[in-house]
C-alpha cells in the first residue's frame, strides 16, 4: 500500500440497520431504567455477567459466527450497530466483551472443530468470557519477545511465565495465552503458539494490580508448571505471530477507540446548553466533526471486514486518531467550562466534575491499550511505504 490508495470507502449501511438499532435503543432504555448504571470512560469497567446474559438473549454476541455454532449469521455492519449502540449509552458489556470481539472469532478462523464446538455456543450465550494473554513485564509493544515457554510433555505441554495487565483475569474463565514453543528463527516472529489456558487451573495464580483510580481491573497472572492438554493447543504450533496479529486487527478496528469517552461529549453539550457563546460553539462543532469523520472511517473498516479485506493500516488510523479525540473531548471540557475535576470515592459518578476527573485518570491508558500511539504510527508508516 503506499499514501496514494489509501482509502475509507463510504460506507453503506444496510437497511435493515435501521430497525436492528430502534431495537437496541429500546432496548437499552427498558435496561437502564430497571437497573440504571453511571457510564463511565473506560468500556472496560463495567462487568456484569448479567447484563451480557440479556445481551446473549437478544442475538447480540457472536452476531456473525455460524448459526450452527450459535451465532446469527449476520453482518459486520450489523455488529457493527450492536457495539457502537451499546457503548454511547454506556452499558457495562466488559464481560463478554473480548470473547465476543476476538477470542471467538480467532477460534472460529484457527481452532480445531471440537474447540470451536465447546467454546463458541457457551461465548454466544453470554455463559463464558475470556481474557488476552499477550503483554508481559518485559514484552508490550515488543511482543514477539514474550518469554513466557510451552515445554512438550508426553501428555501435552508444560507452561511457564508471567502475563501482566491483564484486564479481567480474576473474573473471565478462560486465558488465550501467546507464548514460545520453539526458537524465535531469524525474523524473530517464528516458535510462538497459543493455547487456551482455564485460568482456575492448578499452577496458575492471578495478582491484583490496582490502577490509578484505586480499582483492581487488570491481572498480573503466573504460571507455574501449568499442565495443558494436546488439544489446548490454538490453530497450529509455530503459528502463533500470524494468528496473534489477525486477532489485534479484530482489537484495534471498533469503536470502542473512540467512544471511550462519549458520555463526557454528551455531559459536555448538556452543560453548555441551548445558548453557548461563541467559543463554545466553535468547540462543539469542532468535537462533532471529529466525532463524525471518525465514525465514517470506523464504519468503513467495518465494511471492509465484511468483504473479507485486512484493514490493518486504516484500524490503526482510526485508533491513533481516536484515542487523540478522546483526549480533546476532555480537554475541551475544562477549557470552555469553568469546571474543576473532583475525585470521588469509586471514582465514578454523574457528577460532571467527577466524570471529568475519573477521565483524567483514565485517559493515559486509552493510548496504551491495544496498542501504543507510536506502535500505531509504525503500522501506518510501514502500511505506507514510508519507512
Ligand atoms: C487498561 C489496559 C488494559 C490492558 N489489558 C491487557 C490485556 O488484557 N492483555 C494484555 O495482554 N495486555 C493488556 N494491556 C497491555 C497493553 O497492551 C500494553 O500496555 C501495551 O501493549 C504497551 O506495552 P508496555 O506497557 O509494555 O509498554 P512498552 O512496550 O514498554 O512501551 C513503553 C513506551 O515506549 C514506546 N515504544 C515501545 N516500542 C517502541 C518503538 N519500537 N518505537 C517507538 N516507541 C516505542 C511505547 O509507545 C510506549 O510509549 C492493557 C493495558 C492497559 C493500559
Amino acid at each position: 500500500m503506499s499514501a496514494n490508495n489509501l482509502r475509507f470507502p463510504p460506507p453503506r449501511l444496510p437497511d435493515e440497520v435501521a430497525e436492528l438499532r430502534a431495537e437496541l435503543r429500546a432496548f437499552l432504555a427498558e435496561s437502564s431504567a430497571a437497573e440504571p448504571w453511571l457510564p463511565n470512560s473506560d468500556f472496560g469497567a463495567g462487568f456484569s455477567p448479567e447484563f451480557s446474559r440479556k445481551i446473549a438473549d437478544k442475538g447480540w454476541i457472536g452476531m456473525t459466527w455460524p448459526k450452527h455454532y450459535g451465532g446469527g449469521e449476520r453482518s459486520h455492519l450489523e455488529r457493527y450497530v450492536v457495539t457502537e449502540e451499546l457503548l454511547a449509552a454506556g452499558a457495562p458489556v466488559f464481560a463478554h466483551w473480548i470473547a465476543d470481539r476476538q477470542s471467538g472469532p480467532l477460534l472460529l478462523r484457527f481452532g480445531s472443530q471440537s474447540q470451536r464446538a465447546e467454546l463458541l455456543p457457551r461465548i454466544a450465550a453470554g455463559e463464558c468470557f475470556f481474557s488476552i494473554g499477550m503483554s508481559e513485564p518485559d514484552s508490550g509493544s515488543d511482543l514477539a519477545s514474550v518469554r513466557t515457554r510451552a515445554e512438550r510433555t508426553a501428555h501435552g505441554w508444560r507452561l511457564n511465565g508471567a502475563k501482566v495487565w491483564t484486564s479481567n483475569a480474576h473474573l473471565n474463565h478462560y486465558m488465550i495465552t501467546l507464548c514460545r514453543t520453539g526458537d524465535a528463527g531469524e525474523d524473530r516472529h517464528g516458535g510462538l503458539s497459543q493455547f487456551l489456558i482455564d485460568l482456575r487451573q492448578d499452577g496458575v495464580t492471578i495478582n491484583p494490580i490496582v490502577n490509578m483510580l484505586g480499582a483492581h481491573e487488570f491481572n498480573e497472572v503466573v504460571f507455574d508448571n501449568v499442565e495443558i492438554p494436546l488439544d489446548r493447543l490454538i490453530g497450529q504450533e509455530g503459528e502463533g505471530w500470524r494468528q496473534v496479529t489477525s486477532e489485534l486487527a479484530y482489537e484495534r478496528s471498533g469503536p470502542e477507540r473512540f467512544l471511550s469517552n462519549f458520555h463526557i461529549f454528551q455531559a459536555l453539550v448538556d452543560e453548555i446548553g441551548p445558548a453557548p457563546d461563541a467559543r463554545q460553539a466553535e468547540a462543539l462543532g469542532r468535537l462533532t466533526a471529529r466525532l463524525w469523520t471518525l465514525r465514517r472511517m470506523s464504519l468503513s473498516v467495518a465494511a471492509m471486514l465484511q468483504a473479507g479485506e485486512s484493514p490493518d493500516v486504516e484500524a490503526a488510523i482510526v485508533k491513533e486518531l481516536g484515542n487523540k479525540f478522546e483526549r480533546e473531548v476532555v480537554e475541551t471540557a475544562r477549557a470552555v467550562l469553568p469546571v474543576q475535576p473532583t475525585i470521588t470515592a469509586g471514582g465514578n459518578s454523574a457528577d460532571f466534575p467527577a466524570m471529568l476527573a475519573e477521565a483524567l485518570l483514565r485517559l493515559p491508558s486509552f493510548t496504551l491499550r491495544g496498542g501504543t500511539t507510536e506502535i500505531m504510527r509504525s503500522i501506518i508508516a510501514r502500511g505506507l511505504g514510508l519507512r
